[in-house]
């Protein structure tokens, strides 16, 4: 992810990215400049393999060798060269300008910008505080004699952004998506995710054996010597895994959505005071949506059997880790030692002034320097490009759907009506936010930080009972990402991802179809995958399968499931193909319907000419196959199979063209190549 704020869980939680928001942010540290990409890079290809046993290796090989990692990144890809360039030159110009301003009016954009910037610059006065900006809720950790008051701390440091066994947000209920509920969901896993705390082979013994001494070294760098600390947290956050859900069970919205009242939770927890939890943070709402009795319950053991010095080092660490980033240097660099070199194999950190570029857009989730980034950089006729773009996908799609064999006539006719109701967002919000109440000074980091973050938990409070603000983005427009989300029947796309190599107005159509428009395919899939299948046309969770039709999908997913689960991209490790299908399915569909939508389009009209030596059909799957090119480290390919919900890029680039008689007919793949797959195996859901 972006900024390094509250990152407990954003309002989109359900909504399905086109790649993961991972925190390798991290950016190349020398500067480049803004460069025209050519359509489609044929010094990318490595001539020594051939298209019909890998893909990606041909269409991406030389690109490969030619852009190794960067020491300050785990992964590399024309995201993270997007991204490089929107804040390295984008947002530094912006940042630049803003420096040099004389007078800024107090409160202004400008003010906030320049003085965010410079209070990250600060070293001297953040080493200089030390600790003592966060010495008040250390105090109130010290003082913690019993449970009650532990649930009273954790609840009042949520709001700060640490967080706790339990996280709460708010966003639309899915059975009534008009409106806003209270979402109570499992969290605190220092590692992340459960499979960490009990994966047996050496890379996870290790993992959790560094994650011993690194919460020792953080306890003595805060003055706080302990060598149990980490056994300690450990075990605690080893049952705590224990009792939570997998990231493959997040995935079932039905069995995830328990909307119980707090006479209820006091019977599945009863030693803990939930409801003090809860208002210590603002939250009062007698009815929330919780994911699982059964965790509540388990937690009621869990932190009763718990001894009190125990859990006040849970929140003591996830404070310190919540905030380390902004902390003096030595508390900064054991933190990204952990989780920058040992988790994600990321040598080195950026460099600060690049870092404080990152920092300083995290201010209103990213929109105050976004709306200066927009004015500057972003063509509004790309609007109407896009919309275009989008209803040739809504188009082809409905088509598509009425040719389907798995599906019944009364099964289409709901999910045309789905795919009709369907609404956009492009570039940037309409209406910007308030954020007057966001407070910036110029040499007091973690005041601001904390500032920014209250300004985030009141926004989310002050929606408790509202109607859902159905204009309200998820992302920031410069990032280069795109979702869909269910709840809203709706997809988005920032003006970030609205560039080359994605979006090339210089580019044939060829490229931009299997670029851009198989993005906005595979973001209109996610309306109809595992999970957006399961949502209605005003995005609420509501059955509107017939049971054939939904055996029949069933059945295609469980297919496709296997045949991903069979990738193993690192050697006793495979791809899960359950916690990926949702991503696998929009692939697999925006290739389809991006193909379709090209074949379309071209009706009528003469054969386009070959570009560069390929056809228009070959530069099509080129163009997917330049989207995702990139590398990645070992340790973070390792991370991302077991957290991720998309496959490696690798995956996602030769895994859907196996299935797909076009790519086949393209590159005249035959029985033998490794492209190959039987007929009688290949699958088509959309
Ligand atoms: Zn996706």
């Amino acid at each position: 992810m972006k900024s390094n704020y509250t990152k407990i869980l954003v309002a989109t939680a359900l909504a399905s990215s086109i790649m993961s928001c991972n925190n390798s942010s991290n950016k190349m540290s020398e500067n480049t400049n803004t460069k025209i990409i050519p359509a489609f890079d044929t010094t990318s290809i490595e001539k020594s393999i051939r298209p019909q046993d890998d893909f990606d290796g041909y269409a991406n090989g030389n690109w490969k060798k030619l852009n190794p990692i960067p020491a300050t990144d785990g992964t590399w890809g024309a995201f993270h060269i997007i991204d490089k360039e929107n804040s390295e030159v984008k947002l530094r110009g912006i940042i630049d300008e803003v420096l040099k301003l004389k007078d800024v009016n107090e409160g202004s954009d400008e003010q906030k910008i320049g003085d965010m910037y410079r209070s990250y610059m600060d070293t001297i006065q953040i080493e200089k505080l030390g600790l003592s900006p966060l010495q008040n809720y250390i105090t109130k950790i010290d003082n913690i004699k019993s449970l009650g008051d532990w649930v009273a701390v954790n609840g009042e440091l949520q709001m700060i952004g640490v967080s706790s066994v339990v996280g709460i947000y708010v966003d639309a209920d899915d059975k009534n998506s008009k409106m806003n509920a209270v979402k109570w969901v499992q969290n605190g896993l220092s590692l992340g995710e459960k499979s960490f705390y009990s994966g047996k082979d050496e890379r996870m013994m290790m993992i959790r054996s560094e994650f011993v001494k690194h919460v020792n070294d953080m306890m003595t760098l805060c003055g706080k010597p302990n060598e149990k600390a980490g056994e300690s947290l450990l075990a605690f956050e080893t049952a705590l895994a224990n009792a939570q859900l997998s990231n493959v069970e997040l995935r079932d919205p039905v069995k995830t959505y328990n909307k119980i009242n707090s006479a209820e939770l006091k019977t599945l927890s009863k030693n803990v005071n939930w409801e003090l939890f809860a208002s210590k943070q603002n939250v009062n709402s007698d009815v929330i949506i919780i994911q699982s009795k059964k965790y509540f319950s388990d937690l009621n053991t869990l932190l009763s059997n718990t001894n009190i010095e125990t859990l006040k080092l849970f929140t003591f660490y996830k404070l310190i880790n919540e905030f380390g980033y902004y902390l003096p240097k030595n508390i900064k660099v054991a933190r990204f030692n952990f989780y920058g070199k040992t988790m994600a194999g990321i040598k080195e950190q950026k460099k600060r002034d690049i870092q404080a570029i990152d920092v300083t857009e995290g201010v209103g989730n990213g929109n105050i320097i976004g709306r200066l980034y927009v004015k500057q950089f972003f063509p509004e006729s790309s609007k109407n490009k896009m919309v275009e773009m989008i209803e040739n996908v809504r188009t082809v799609y409905g088509e598509r759907i009425d040719k389907l064999t798995w599906m019944g006539d009364s099964t289409k006719v709901m999910a045309k009506k789905k795919l009709s109701t369907f609404t956009y967002k492009i570039g940037y919000p309409d209406k910007w936010e308030d954020y007057s109440n966001i407070k910036i000074k110029p040499n007091a980091l973690i005041e601001n930080i904390l500032s920014n973050t209250l300004w985030n938990h009141n926004k989310m409070v002050s929606d408790i009972g509202q109607q859902v603000d159905k204009e309200r983005w998820g992302f920031s427009p410069q990032t280069v990402n795109a979702y869909y989300n269910p709840l809203n029947n709706e997809v988005v796309f920032p003006a970030g991802i609205l560039q080359a190599p994605f979006f090339n107005p210089n580019a044939d159509d060829a490229v931009n179809y299997g670029g851009i428009i198989a993005v906005i395919g595979h973001e209109f899939t996610h309306g109809f995958d595992d999970q957006g299948a399961q949502y209605d046309e005003v995005g609420n969770l509501r059955n509107w399968w017939s049971n054939d039709d939904l055996n029949n999908f069933k059945g295609l997913s469980k297919n496709y499931i296997n045949y991903f689960a069979a990738f193993e991209p690192i050697k006793g490790v495979h791809i899960n193909g359950e916690l990926t299908i949702g991503e696998n399915i929009a692939d697999l569909g925006g290739l389809t319907l991006a193909y379709n939508a090209l074949l379309r389009s071209l009706k009528g009209k003469p054969e386009p000419a070959k570009i560069d030596g390929f056809t228009w059909q070959q530069r099509f799957f080129l163009s997917w196959a330049q989207v995702w090119h990139n590398n990645i480290k070992d340790e973070e390919l390792r991370n991302r199979l077991q957290t991720d919900p998309h496959s490696p890029a690798r995956y996602r680039i030769n895994g859907p063209l196996k299935h797909l008689q076009e790519f086949y007919d393209a590159f005249g793949v035959k029985e033998g190549d490794k492209m190959w797959i039987p007929v009688n195996e290949r699958v088509l859901i959309w």
